[in-house]
């Protein structure tokens, strides 16, 4: 910031809140110039008259346009702006953004500011549509004029000019400059009204009086600003979290809580009710299941069918809507590296008269065309489930493929997929790919817990699984929960729209990881698919690549994966071992069983999951803590067994 321009109606008021003290030794050092402009010396008026009766009639009066417009234009014409833009220029009103610290620093860093005081009623809307850029207030109270918020506005941003305050420290750990309140602050004598300074602020021990300062600033700003230590909290936990453990569930973004937050408490009603909050609500509603049907591009909102998550939507696949074509066929295909909900699901059919095959998979988790299309049976194959994107080893499958042999030898089949890692990661448009039915979980996309949909097409019979008060089309009873919809239409339209940007970051996260344990280490197993495919039948640009860029599952064989996850655990890195949903379960892993990998491979795989939410230096960091654990775990245990 080099210069200021205050128009006013009365500059010597303004003017004398820099002619003392800190920011006149600024001015006077030339780090700034703070002109204040008289707005009556503009005006055309005979009378010298600066404002009129309001139209329409009510109380008091409103500052003129003509004058303001004038003085503005002066102002501009005297100081030219150097690169031809029109400087920055506030106009102070209590309806305008409040002012704070954060936006005391936006302002200080441009390099003119002109700014407005009003006076009376307010302002001439056309001068604030004419010239301003923003409104701001100094909080919400209602003063008399602009001036003493202007003066408050100037006063604090010419100070943030480099070289106004003698020390730069002063900036440092002051209450706003970042998030705690300032420490408490003595000066001699060491005793008054029978009030000592605090022992450790005599002693000269500056580590000492570091952490008390530290911890006195923490108790005063939890004593006087609890919101603001609840964000400090917050960010702490932040701060010392690198979270790898995006397939199991994501951090919901603030974004989605506020919308959650939003539509709890505006769009109360219940979506089935008749009047007007029912109507809102159930307009809230269809808008979300408009939008998901245009993200994976199905016919209408009248085939996404909302339900507590892919868990629900899987099984809602076997058990409800298989049954409900029951000239369908017997005969059911899955991979053999589905998700529990799947393989479960599928299993429990059994009971029914329903026959199972397990597609297998290649050595990179992939599954095997030629074998696939060998189980289909022309005349019986009812359903097949085959996931998008594996949750363990990130391997996608070649969802094309299996859906062209399904449709070359059994057209009445129904083709689901588990599409729980890949969408909002993965381009899906259900229709170009063929699908009948897709299960989306909103969690692993920074949403909320507890909802997702199910995507049926047009050509599937439906059926519900649960019954009751008829919602979703009659297909899915129970009270639709709202916020949560809602919050999951929020974190699908927000990751999305960067589904690209989003994608070439995560290969670039992901690749940190890849050449840290290439470079760093010599015992190790990447199990998933990396190399780009070459097969021209996988014709879709999805497909031409062998997993998602946001998993990598790899191996340290000899080691525990428990032992290596607990570790990282201590430098604040969380990874997880195999899928989240069966870690806690003492089993192998079935995935990497069915890739044919060694007990000793599958023992010691952790997966490593990104976000968009992880940065490169967080992966640099978790990357390096791993590699420098594994190393370590590696020399301990060669030396128990040359111990044994
Ligand atoms: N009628 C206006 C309204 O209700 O919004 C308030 C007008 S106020 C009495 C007169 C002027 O004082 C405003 O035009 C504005 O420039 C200034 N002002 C008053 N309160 C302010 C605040 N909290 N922050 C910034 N400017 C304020």
């Amino acid at each position: 910031m080099k210069r200021i321009d205050i128009l006013t109606l009365f500059p010597e008021m303004c003017g004398a809140a820099f002619k003392e003290s800190i920011v006149a030794r600024g001015i006077k050092a030339g780090l700034l110039e703070i002109d204040c402009h008289q707005i009556r010396d503009y005006t055309e008026d005979r009378q010298g008259k600066v404002d009129d009766y309001p139209y329409g009639g009510g109380p008091g009066l409103v500052m003129s346009y003509q004058p303001v417009k004038s003085a503005y234009d002066a102002v501009l014409a005297e100081h030219p702006a150097e690169d031809g833009r029109k400087p920055y220029t506030v106009y102070m009103s209590p309806q305008g953004t409040k002012f704070t610290q954060d936006v005391a620093r936006r302002l200080a860093s441009l390099d003119r500011l002109i700014i407005i005081c009003g006076h009376y009623e307010g302002m001439d809307e056309r001068v604030i549509e004419d010239i301003v850029d923003e409104e701001i207030s100094l909080g919400d109270f209602v003063l008399t004029g602009g001036e003493i918020p202007a003066m408050a506005v100037a006063d604090c941003v010419a100070r943030l000019i480099p070289g106004v305050l003698a020390s730069p420290e002063a900036y440092e750990n002051e209450s706003h400059s970042d998030i705690l309140l300032e420490y408490a602050q003595y000066t001699r004598p060491e005793t008054i009204a029978g009030r000592r300074v605090p022992e450790v602020l005599l002693g000269g021990n500056h580590g000492e009086i570091e952490l008390w300062r530290r911890q006195n600033a923490e108790a005063r700003t939890m004593a006087k600003r609890p919101d603001l230590y609840r964000e400090y909290e917050r960010r702490e936990r932040l701060k010392n979290t690198y979270y790898f453990d995006n397939s199991a569930t994501t951090r919901q973004w603030e974004c989605v809580t506020r919308r959650m937050e939003e539509v709890s408490d505006r769009f109360f009603g219940n979506p089935s009710s008749l009047h007007r909050l029912g109507f809102e609500a159930e307009k809230e509603l269809t808008a979300v299941r408009r939008d998901m049907a245009d993200l994976i591009g199905a016919e209408g909102p009248g085939n996404i069918y909302f339900t507590s998550g892919a868990t629900e939507a899987n099984n809602w696949v076997f058990r409800g809507i298989l049954p409900a074509n029951p000239r369908a066929g017997k005969h059911i295909i899955i991979s053999a590296v589905e998700h529990p909900s799947v393989y479960l699901a599928a299993e429990a059919m059994k009971e029914l008269g329903y026959e199972v095959d397990a597609a297998p998979v290649d050595a990179d988790g992939r599954v095997n065309i030629e074998r696939f299309t060998a189980l289909l049976r022309p005349d019986d194959t009812a359903l097949v489930s085959i996931m998008h994107v594996n949750s363990e080893t990130g391997a996608i499958q070649p969802l094309s493929d299996i859906v062209r042999a399904v449709r070359s030898v059994r057209p009445e089949a129904l083709i689901h997929s588990d599409c729980v890692q890949s969408f909002g990661k993965l381009p899906i448009n259900v229709k170009k790919l063929g699908l009948d039915l897709i299960s989306v979980s909103a969690h692993k996309l920074h949403g909320p817990r507890g909802t997702g949909f199910l995507y049926a097409s047009g050509r599937v019979k439906m059926r519900p699984l649960l019954y009751g008060g008829g919602q979703e089309n009659g297909m899915r009873s129970g009270t639709e929960n709202l916020p949560a919809i809602c919050g999951f239409g929020t974190a699908a339209a927000h990751i999305c729209a960067e589904l690209t940007e989003n994608r070439a970051a995560a290969a670039a996260h992901r690749q940190i990881f890849i050449d840290a344990i290439r470079n760093g280490l010599r015992t190790y197993v990447i199990n998933t698919p990396l190399e780009p495919g070459t097969d021209p039948a996988h014709g879709q640009e999805a497909e031409a690549e062998l997993s998602s860029p946001y998993i990598l599952n790899v191996a340290f064989p000899g080691l525990r994966a428990e032992v290596i996850l607990h570790t990282l655990e201590k430098y604040g890195v969380y990874v997880s071992v195999g899928s989240a949903c069966s870690s806690h379960k003492k089993d192998r892993s079935r995935v990497l069983q069915a890739m044919g990998l060694d007990n000793k491979v599958i023992d010691g795989a952790i997966r490593i999951s990104l976000s968009p939410d992880n940065t490169r230096e967080q992966c640099e960091y978790a990357a390096s803590v791993l590699v420098r654990e594994v190393k370590q775990l590696y020399a301990l245990h060669s030396r128990t067994r040359q111990r044994k």
